[in-house]
């Protein structure tokens, strides 16, 4: 009459020995329905030998599913001081970390928004794509890989360009994000900014380029090494009509862009703690075999080495450009 073993719905139906085996089945079923019973182990399975009791089990899965009623992505550990922040907080904050003031990366997007006049900004070549000119394969296919951070970023590459308003003054502006494939300079974004920087010329804008990328796209080859020279030479033509040319770093600026049009600017600016280099640290240190001083290739070392002109917090940064750009106008229209 008690064997554990026949517990089973409908066996023995009406009688008084099945009516606890019926209520713990409703009750499971109800659980299962609230979706707190576990997709996987909640600890390591007990051997197959061992009773095999829902009640002992309960709560650890309790536990793990009170784990689980935290939302994911509502808080962002800090980099630097490991304070927990919130999201909201860190975005209303220009991502920038409200206890030591460290800048997170920020997407080309939000930028602007953070930089231009509502409504001003009016994107330039969108749709441009890039190919796969060298049928690169390597863990994956270079079409695969734009096809994936297409989707994840919403971008079509690694920079936005348009012309939009600062104060008073319209500028030719390009963004890059790093979040598109580490903010690569490819045929796409070389042609981009060609194209931007000669409308600018065209036009009479003033242009400020904001880079953060870890250099040329290894996928496209030289393809992607023209686009250095492709750029300065835009930027020369720029320059010869006397227009001025602000160029930001933000973190972190490196190699093929640090080494062509990022380093050019009339005016350089830098986001504070943003890493500035060509090869990095490591390969430095060991061609040259020397101890590299503290704080290399940060934009505060840099400053103090005469690379660049001023450190600028991001939420400074709109109020910043917009009184360069207007000093840098005023000087050109008396020297034209
Ligand atoms: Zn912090």
């Amino acid at each position: 009459m008690t064997p554990r073993k026949d517990w089973s719905p409908g066996n023995g139906a009406g009688t008084g020995f099945n009516a606890q085996p019926l209520h713990f089945m409703a009750t499971s079923f109800i659980k299962k329905a609230l979706g707190t019973e576990a997709t996987e182990p909640a600890v390591t399975p007990p051997p197959a030998s061992a009773p095999s009791t829902s009640f002992v089990k309960k709560p650890k899965l309790g536990a793990k599913s009170r784990k689980r009623e935290i939302p994911e992505g509502l808080w962002t550990k800090c980099k630097k001081c490991s304070t927990m922040v919130f999201d909201k907080e860190l975005d209303e904050n220009l991502k920038v970390c409200p206890q030591c003031n460290y800048h997170f990366q920020i997407g080309a997007r939000e930028r602007i928004h953070s930089l231009v006049e509502t409504c001003t900004f009016e994107e330039l070549d969108a749709h441009m794509t890039s190919v796969d000119v060298l049928n690169f394969t390597g863990a994956a296919s270079y079409l695969s890989k734009l096809e994936k951070y297409q989707k994840a970023t919403g971008l079509k590459d690694a920079v936005v360009t348009g012309i939009g308003r600062i104060d008073e003054h319209r500028v030719a502006l390009g963004i890059m994000d790093f979040a598109f494939l580490g903010g690569s300079m490819g045929s796409v974004v070389g042609e981009k900014l060609t194209r931007l920087i000669e409308r600018a010329t065209e036009k009479e804008l003033p242009l400020v380029i904001i880079s953060t990328s870890g250099g040329a796209r290894m996928y496209e080859g030289m393809f992607s090494l023209m686009q250095m020279a492709k750029t300065c030479g835009a930027l020369a033509y720029h320059a010869r009509a006397k227009l001025p040319f602000i160029s930001v770093l933000t973190d972190p600026t490196m190699a093929g862009v640090m080494a062509s049009f990022a380093s050019v600017g009339d005016l350089i600016l830098a986001e504070p703690g943003a890493m500035i280099g060509f090869a990095g640290p490591r390969v430095i240190k060991d061609t040259t075999q020397a101890e590299l001083p503290p704080g290399f290739q940060t934009a505060e070392f840099l400053l103090d080495h005469g690379l660049i002109d001023a450190i600028v917090p991001r939420k400074e940064m709109k109020q910043r450009l917009g009184e360069y750009i207007d000093f840098l106008m005023f000087n050109r229209k008396s020297a034209v």
